[in-house]
């Protein structure tokens, strides 16, 4: 409360404030009936998160009206934008015929199809609701298959709420120990007691000092997990050398190797996996898979994946659940990725680029300290002027310069997400992004002036 109180009100919160009258509004009323007004914590911002109403494209409406161009695309799910005409029909013809059924149905079918050809490591698939229950799974399965407790994840990844991976996520300086041997560090209380100690938290892109950490404990490890961009920590891509490092070490000692895909999918037509050349065990999807309904995924190595299979018997690992592979996701899912072909994927890859460079320049001519991070459609600002190759080269970057300018963004007319990351979808074009780097001008020209 004391820090709030003494904390300077910016000239971009005030214009934030008053352009969302109404988004103020539902906050103090829905604080009442939800912790925090919301059932989301990752979209919380200071003042209070905008509210919004409706999509269109790449356009958002708040229920300020306020007209926002969205950079987001709901934190990289619609990598079509909102309303695809195609994904819209393959919605609707699936509501016709039902929203969920006590078996499993065609399409479902079609769509593991259409992922295990597209993804060459998966050999089978498996549908959740999110991209949570699709690491739970397949860390499950590396357990189980490998027969060790044990698992290794990267400082700074992220692999939803499951308890085994709420582990140094979003390490304090302090937390987080030494730099090439990380201290695991919950993040969050309320989990049980002995999580934290069977997680080794690996240094990310440093070949050396994650392999020797690996070798070290190389029988007790069921799996190693790792995005092959750092989603939440900032859109920082793996170096090839890392992951090349992590399949061979894995394979060394019999280690699951699972790529966590959730946000690294659209990278390439066949995922980051495919644009790094290296082949995981096993692969977590979410987000843009359900074409914007909540579903999830995991595959990979037969052997592995027939722990899920019940019809010898109760299966080694179960895999219950009401909703799994949801009918509608499944149709939404398909309908996008069947839109993402390789020529649409260069399209927006090379766009995206262009972007990064731009944004790098629009933040060299104000003289403030960026490193713009990113790989495919997806991109990252760090506001500091050390190379930003790991979470650990985030801690220090100037967090209170980049909310300004996300909430100058904001009334600016450009949505991005406050942690300072976005990413492209294929309904926003050369105009839209011309004024995203002129609104982040503008915005950058206020904060340098006073
Ligand atoms: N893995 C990664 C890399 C993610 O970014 C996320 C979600 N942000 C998840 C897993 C969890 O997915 P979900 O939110 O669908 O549970």
């Amino acid at each position: 409360m004391t820090t709030q109180a003494v904390r300077r009100t910016t000239p971009e919160e005030e214009q934030y404030q008053r352009r969302t009258p109404q988004s103020r509004r539902f906050f103090s009323e829905a604080r009442e009936f939800m912790p925090g007004g919301d059932s989301r914590s990752t979209l919380f911002y200071r003042p209070y998160p905008a509210v919004m109403e409706r999509g269109d494209g790449c356009v958002l409406l708040d229920i300020d009206g306020n007209r926002l161009l969205d950079f987001t695309g709901n934190h990289s799910v619609l990598i079509h934008g909102y309303g695809h005409p195609q994904v819209l029909s393959a919605v609707e013809q699936q509501l016709r015929k039902g929203t969920c059924f006590p078996g499993s149905s065609e399409p479902q079918l079609v769509y593991a199809r259409l992922l295990c050809r597209r993804i060459a490591s998966v050999q089978q698939i498996r549908f959740t609701n999110s991209g949570t229950e699709a690491a739970l799974n397949a860390i499950r399965a590396a357990r189980a298959f490998t027969g060790r407790t044990r698992i290794a994840k990267v400082e700074g990844g992220y692999h939803g709420t499951a308890d085994d991976v709420m582990v140094s996520v979003q390490p304090s300086e302090d937390e987080a120990g030494s730099r090439s041997r990380p201290s695991a560090s919950p993040h969050s209380q309320g989990l049980p007691a002995g999580v934290v100690g069977n997680v080794t938290v690996l240094p990310f892109n440093d070949v050396d000092g994650a392999r020797a950490l690996i070798e070290s404990q190389g029988d007790q490890l069921a799996a190693v997990l790792v995005e092959p961009v750092l989603g939440s920590a900032g859109m920082i891509p793996a170096e090839q050398s890392y992951l090349q490092m992590l399949r061979a070490v894995t394979q060394q000692y019999g280690i699951v190797l699972i790529f966590d895909e959730v946000v690294s999918l659209r990278v390439a037509y066949g995922g980051a996996q495919e644009y790094f050349g290296v082949v995981p065990d096993m692969t977590c999807f979410g987000k843009l898979i359900g074409g914007g309904f909540p579903l999830g995924a995991f595959g990979g190595r037969r052997e592995i994946m027939a722990m899920f299979d019940p019809s010898r018997g109760r299966p080694a690992v179960p895999h219950p659940g009401s909703h799994n592979a949801n009918p509608i996701g499944i149709a939404a899912g398909a309908a996008t990725l069947e839109l993402l072909t390789r020529p649409v994927l260069d399209e927006l890859n090379s766009r995206a680029e262009a972007l990064r460079r731009e944004l790098g320049s629009a933040f060299h001519e104000s003289g403030i300290p960026v490193q713009v991070t990113g790989l495919g459609s997806l991109f990252g600002l760090h506001l500091t002027d050390r190379l930003v190759r790991s979470y650990r080269d985030t801690l220090g970057s100037d967090t209170e310069l980049r909310h300004r300018i996300f909430l100058g963004l904001y009334s600016e007319g450009i949505l991005i997400d406050p942690r300072g990351v976005g990413n492209l979808s294929t309904a926003i074009h050369d105009a839209e992004i011309e004024q995203f780097l002129t609104a982040l001008r503008r915005v950058l020209e206020r904060s340098t002036a006073d």
